[in-house]
């Protein structure tokens, strides 16, 4: 694969595992047995009846005809946020999950931001009936309370990051610093394709479910499997990979990787990571993140909890860097005006997350016949206080 990672972990310039000497032991494990067990015939064959049986995939592709009206293309919603438990991230713990019960570890740590994937990890551990601690920023706890509970009453134990910003780069470092302490029995499930190798290219992996049903669902629908665009919102990245990975190859297909400018990328409260940021090492790996002139991180902002982090993951920084991706932005004002008009075109209520990608229709301009792909990466219930004070409903 041409765009796919190298022998070494990289991606381009990116990628690489950037660990502390004490990780090394539990990154190299993952490092030398994740592709044996991801090929493995009885690994894959656990992972589709679980993403059929309890995910509920595959999920459907949406052609949404008042959306396909108002933007003049054939406009079609990957509809993840209808999988159990309300997005894209399951996906990626099932996948995980069954890989720490292959690598025998007893123990289950994550790290989580709007507390999506603390819930799908919670979610795969009370399936498997293995214990879970995850690190959410205290922050984060209080603005995404209702998944705080969801958490504890799926028996999981989550911990408060206290340090730095109290964000997702803290609980992170958390989570990190878990691991170190445990790397016998612990296996740590990070929940985009962000951190050391080979973790962005098995989240990828375990994401690429999105793009391989897609271009299946799109040949049924159009008779053709490509599309002309792609798009997706991006955090760390890991709907978009999901959504952009079968379709790498194809280069007539425009990708488009949508960010979060927060209040805008001169407001000094962005998360606009390609836009505003340069090349450095993040959370194990080589990639592109905001950081000052010395080299410190730079807080990021969005109204939506699952798109304010500083960086991007590698294969995105390369995607961006050799222009396969382009990576555009969308503020808050515009993303929630998306989510509303979403909800009252399609009756869809979208992640704020989802609603950044939505929003960059506004910015484009269409064929008549042209078919144009959205990940819909989750849905808009755990955002309702935020869509509510927004618009005084
Ligand atoms: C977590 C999340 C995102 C952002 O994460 P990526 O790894 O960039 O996909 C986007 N949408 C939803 C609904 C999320 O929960």
């Amino acid at each position: 694969m041409k765009y796919g990672v190298n022998e070494h972990g990289y991606y381009g310039d990116f990628g690489g595992a950037y660990i502390p000497e004490m990780l090394y032991p539990n990154v190299e494990e993952l490092r030398q047995q994740y592709t044996q067990i991801l090929n493995d015939p009885g690994f894959k064959a656990e992972f589709e009846q679980l993403l059929r049986d309890y995910v509920g995939r595959p999920s459907p592709l949406y052609p949404a005809k008042r959306y396909s009206e108002k933007y003049g293309a054939n406009i079609f919603f990957k509809r993840e946020d209808l999988n159990h438990t309300g997005s894209h991230k399951i996906n990626n713990a099932v996948g995980q999950i069954l890989l720490a019960r292959r690598l025998g570890k007893k123990r289950i740590i994550a790290e989580t931001g709007a507390g999506q994937h603390g819930v799908a990890t919670a979610t795969v551990c009370a399936l498997m009936g293995i214990e879970c601690v995850v690190y959410m920023g205290e922050v984060d706890m209080e603005r995404q309370a209702p998944n705080v509970s969801r958490m504890k009453m799926l028996g999981a134990k989550v911990v408060p990051a206290t340090s730095g910003s109290k964000t997702l780069k803290d609980a992170t470092n958390e989570a990190m610093r878990d691991w170190i302490n445990n790397p016998v029995d612990t296996h740590y499930i990070i929940g985009s394709v962000v951190g050391p190798y080979p973790y962005p290219e098995m989240v990828a992996q375990f994401q690429s479910i999105i793009s391989l049903e897609t271009k299946k669902q799109l040949l049924e629908h159009t008779g053709n499997e490509l599309p002309q665009y792609v798009m997706a919102c991006v955090g760390g990245g890991s709907n978009a990979m999901g959504m952009f990975y079968h379709f790498l190859d194809n280069e007539s297909v425009k990708l488009i990787a949508v960010e979060a400018a927060g209040q805008g990328v001169e407001s000094g409260h962005s998360a606009a990571t390609t836009f505003l940021g340069r090349e450095g090492v993040l959370h194990g790996s080589r990639t592109i993140l905001m950081q000052t002139d010395d080299g410190q991180v730079v807080e990021p902002y969005s109204i939506s909890a699952g798109l304010d982090y500083p960086g991007i993951g590698p294969q995105h920084a390369h995607l961006y860097k050799v222009q396969r991706a382009k990576y555009v932005n969308i503020t808050d004002d515009e993303a929630l005006q998306a989510g509303l008009l979403c909800s009252q075109l399609e009756g869809i209520i979208p992640a704020i997350e989802t609603a950044h990608a939505l929003a960059y229709l506004e910015k484009m301009t269409f064929k008549m016949d042209d078919n144009v792909v959205i990940c819909i990466s989750g849905r808009g219930d755990k955002d309702l206080n935020t869509y509510i004070k927004y618009f005084n409903f």
